[in-house]
């Protein structure tokens, strides 16, 4: 039953308006979609109902879920842009306008899909929801990939998943769907290493998870003992794909991975995940080199969590991670957990500061975008798009500890230009890793790289030839013209 009610009750701000917009995209939606059916034969506006449930459940807000609603009613809905606005206001037809791809008549196939994605991500620059709202789309589609006919495009929409939808997750740290729009595409790409994995986990699991309770239980008993309260603990059972991949570098060696359950602790407050580790590792011996700690060192999409894993004394190796209930929520939904609890955070991220803080969660969509301006052959764009953008890529950081992520072989030019644009213009020379350095020195992986800028300092026709991210060559092009004009 597709009751607009289940979508009300998991709405984060449940308002008199919030309820009347979602109930109002309900209505009009099942409207625009009547007599249309799915592959399957289920009736069309299934999908839209179930894309805006995944949407309640991400936290977004009314106009998301209305979006939601109503993605697929300009392509196949029966519906214009002039209606939409109408009836629901530019903020949500700008959404809708967003996701829908574009028109069959003037573009096809790989044109189409190409151009469409580039008008995603232009959308997604001016507003990160319509790119959320995509990837609510898409988990709905795959999760219903069975029920399509044709087993060559059941295929390429499951690896167009994995290579591009999947990476984006990562990078608004959605690390939920992450996990679940690669497990239901993972026995469509890889069918054969699906059936090994699953046997794999079907004969491990219920060993490790005896283990793990028999550990939680001793833990929970020594971190009271300790004074430690307002902590919660429970198991997470490592996806699939995630699995498997992490087989493949450990040579298909099972006994080789610790995580396929995880015990997680979660607690109030950072100090506490110290305290909770300190104890942990005062009764639990930790396996050498496999202590993280990356909240104090977060991912590069935002990621925070402690991970340990130690010897529990009765031969087993248990994989402990720890983090406060803030974090946990933010690992699970990224970005979109920031809409749950920071009122209007979107309409405050366009004007505002919290912009800066977010705009550089979000920097790498702009230097998408401007990379992509140099790109123009659509094929050469979306291979570029699967293998450099999201692929080969090196995290450095800058000398406060923060991450900057950038393709392979980039130097301390893009790096400075990811900065910003006036370090770029007035570059005089970088350091490496405390060390003098070529401003052409490819960049890798954990390098620390501090710029030196001087006033008189300025960009050089040259950089063009070595510079490798789309942000440095627009900024360096831009100073060029200016100053070739005066
Ligand atoms: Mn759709």
């Amino acid at each position: 039953m597709s009751d607009v009610q289940e979508i009300i009750s998991l709405m984060k701000e449940p308002s008199k308006e919030n309820v009347a917009l979602t109930k109002k995209a309900y209505e009009f939606s099942q409207r625009a979609h009547e007599g249309d059916k799915r592959f399957s034969g289920e009736p069309y506006f299934n999908h839209a109902f179930e894309t805006a449930k995944n949407l309640a459940e991400f936290g977004m807000d009314a106009p998301s879920i209305a979006a939601g609603f109503l993605h697929d009613t300009l392509e196949d809905g029966n519906t214009d842009e002039k209606t939409l606005e109408k009836e629901f206001g530019k903020e949500v037809s700008f959404l809708v306008e967003g996701v829908t791809k574009l028109g069959k008549l003037k573009y096809r196939g790989l044109e189409r899909h190409a151009e469409s994605l580039r008008k995603l991500f232009i959308a997604t620059a001016k507003d990160a929801r319509v790119l959320i709202i995509k990837l609510a789309d898409r988990l709905h589609n795959v999760s219903t990939l069975d029920g399509h006919p044709e087993k060559e495009k059941r295929y390429r929409i499951a690896l167009e998943t994995l290579e591009i939808y999947v990476p984006l997750a990562d990078r608004l740290g959605m690390g939920r769907l992450h996990g679940e729009l690669e497990d239901y595409v993972f026995p469509y790409v890889f069918p054969e290493e699906y059936k090994k994995t699953k046997e794999i986990m079907k004969k491990k699991r219920a060993d490790h998870e005896k283990h793990l309770e028999k550990f939680r239980r001793s833990l929970q008993k020594e971190l009271a003992g300790h004074g430690v309260k307002n902590f919660k603990t429970s198991y997470r059972v490592k996806h699939l794909y995630s699995l498997y991949k992490k087989l493949l570098r450990k040579e298909m060696d099972i006994d080789k991975i610790y995580d396929i359950t995880a015990l997680r602790i979660t607690t109030e407050t950072v100090g506490e995940c110290y305290q909770v580790l300190g104890i942990i590792h005062g009764i639990w011996k930790p396996l050498p080199g496999r202590i993280k700690d990356y909240i104090a060192l977060p991912k590069p999409n935002g990621y925070q969590s402690i991970h340990t894993t130690v010897f529990t004394g009765d031969g087993a190796i248990v994989e402990i991670q720890i983090r406060t209930e803030q974090m946990h929520r933010e690992a699970e939904y990224g970005i979109a957990s920031h809409l749950a609890y920071k009122k209007g955070f979107f309409e405050k991220f366009k004007s505002s500061k919290n912009r800066q803080a977010v705009q550089k969660k979000l920097g790498w969509i702009n230097e998408l975008i401007q990379w992509q301006e140099n790109v123009s052959e659509n094929k050469k764009f979306l291979k570029e798009l699967k293998m450099d953008f999201f692929k080969h890529r090196v995290f450095v950081f800058t000398p406060h500890g923060d991450a900057i992520d950038l393709p392979e072989e980039s130097t301390p030019v893009d790096f400075a230009y990811m900065i910003h644009s006036d370090i770029g213009n007035h570059l005089s020379g970088a350091k490496v890793n405390g060390k003098m350095a070529s401003i052409k020195t490819k960049l890798r992986n954990g390098d620390i790289v501090s710029i030196e800028t001087k006033k008189n300092a300025h960009p050089s026709r040259k950089w063009l030839e070595y510079v490798k991210t789309g942000m440095a060559q627009r900024h360096i092009r831009l100073w060029l013209q200016k100053n070739q004009q005066n």
